[in-house]
């Protein structure tokens, strides 16, 4: 069993263990933000017909190679065409057809003018200058052509994407099926957020945080509740949440301590362990176990240490499950505007503020940063690595930190 591994090896062993992500077809709507599974080919031209982009007349550039201010021309209407209607006349000669916003452009007429330019009454319609063959038309395919693979597999479905799909008259898509995860808080001390505490007892809060992280990646959650420190309870637990999840995650017992038998109880569910401990601080205790085509993550119970933990691990895992190629947070140098002066000889994830002023990011370390404070990660929105053995780090130091809510983007 591989223990105690770098943070970098853990990614590698779990993104290398991630199975392919499975294709599910849905309703467009719901597939937003998810990775497109196919190509999307057009089959048909969009617009469908050659249309106008504005309200005027259509007419014949030719009929107006006169027309100027001093001497207008005098075409007479032969229609009036609204939108989705489409004029059943030809127009010949000395005529026009009065057109609104995106009417097909009648047979005959090769430019529009738009209304404003003209003087009109309900038989004729005046015009002072020369339109040229083409203007104000908008040709059949300009936005999509017949054939064009307008989306590409791999994609991340954005609302103008469900409208593509939409003008395509495909209601239903190909992407790639979010993991299930399922969620067991393991602790003696933990009671329900309905109950009251009871001598030594503390909350279950970290069932929730760290529900919420998976539900910010568009993965459907369901709590599984909580276990006492016993391997038999525990299994029960895992079982039941291993019918359910495509991911189970625990927290809790994982560590070294005498009731901390969460890795033990993986392996008596018949979960293979990929590795246990990783060297970083917080997050140390950290088991990892396949199941058939199924991950288990059992988190430290320490509420920063499950929070990060789930950041660097469970979220690259559910995110390549469900497609996404991309799922390294983006780096930025930041000035620091704290200080740390713990010279550490771990790997130290500190958790960090970082905001955007003038042109460059700046960063505060909170006060209270050890991996059982949870009231601290609220403000999070960046990690701050510190390799063993450097710092202090002062006040106006350049830094490098992790934005949490920003993904690395392909081309
Ligand atoms: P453990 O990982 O079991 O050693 O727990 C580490 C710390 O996290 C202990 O102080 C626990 O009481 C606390 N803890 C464990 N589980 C939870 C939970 N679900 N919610 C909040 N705190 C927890
Ligand atoms: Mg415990």
């Amino acid at each position: 069993m591989l223990t105690n591994i770098s943070i970098e090896k853990a990614r590698e062993i779990l993104l290398n263990e991630v199975l392919k992500p499975k294709v599910i077809d849905m309703p467009i709507l719901e597939s937003l933000d998810h990775i497109l599974a196919e190509d999307i080919k057009s089959d048909m031209d969009m617009p469908p017909f050659d249309r106008t982009p504005l309200d005027g007349y259509a007419l014949r550039s030719e009929d107006t190679v006169n027309a100027d201010a001093e001497n207008p021309v005098t075409l007479e209407t032969i229609d009036n065409i609204q939108a989705g209607y489409v004029c059943k006349k030809a127009i010949g000669k000395g005529q026009a057809v009065r057109i609104m916003t995106g009417a097909e452009i009648p047979k005959g007429a090769d430019a529009i003018i738009k209304y404003e330019d003209t003087v009109f009454t309900d038989k004729d319609v005046k015009i002072f200058s020369y339109i040229k063959p083409d203007s104000n038309i908008v040709r059949a395919g300009e936005d999509i052509a017949i054939g064009d693979i307008i989306l590409k597999q791999g994609k991340t479905i954005s609302p103008a994407d469900i409208g593509i799909l939409a003008t395509l008259g495909k209601g239903r898509v190909k992407v790639y099926g979010r993991p299930r995860v399922a969620i067991l808080s393991t602790g003696d001390e933990l009671v329900n957020i309905d109950e009251p505490l009871r001598e030594g007892k503390i909350r279950n809060s970290n069932s929730y945080t760290v529900g919420a992280q998976v539900k910010k990646l568009g993965s459907e959650i369901k709590l599984f509740g909580i276990c006492g420190d016993d391997i038999q309870a525990i299994k029960k637990g895992l079982n039941s949440a291993l019918e359910w999840g495509d991911i189970v995650i625990t927290t809790g017992g994982v560590s070294v301590g005498d009731a901390d038998v969460v890795k033990e109880a993986f392996e008596a569910v018949g979960g293979k362990i990929l590795f246990w401990g990783v060297r970083m601080k917080p997050g140390s205790p950290i088991a990892v176990a396949k199941y058939g085509d199924k991950l288990l993550f059992g988190l430290s119970g320490n509420p920063a240490a499950a929070y990060i933990t789930f950041e660097k691990f469970v979220r690259p895992t559910i995110l390549k499950l469900g497609g996404e190629t991309k799922y390294d947070f983006i780096k930025v140098k930041s000035t620091l505007e704290s200080e740390y002066t713990k010279v550490s000889r771990k790997n130290r994830i500190i958790r960090a503020k970082t905001y955007y002023k003038n042109g460059g990011f700046f960063t505060k370390l909170p006060d209270k940063h050890s991996s059982g404070i949870l009231s601290s990660l609220s403000e999070t929105n960046s990690l701050f690595y510190i390799p063993p053995g450097t710092g202090p780090y002062r006040i106006g130091d350049s830094i490098e930190v992790e934005l949490l809510d920003c993904l690395e983007v392909s081309e």
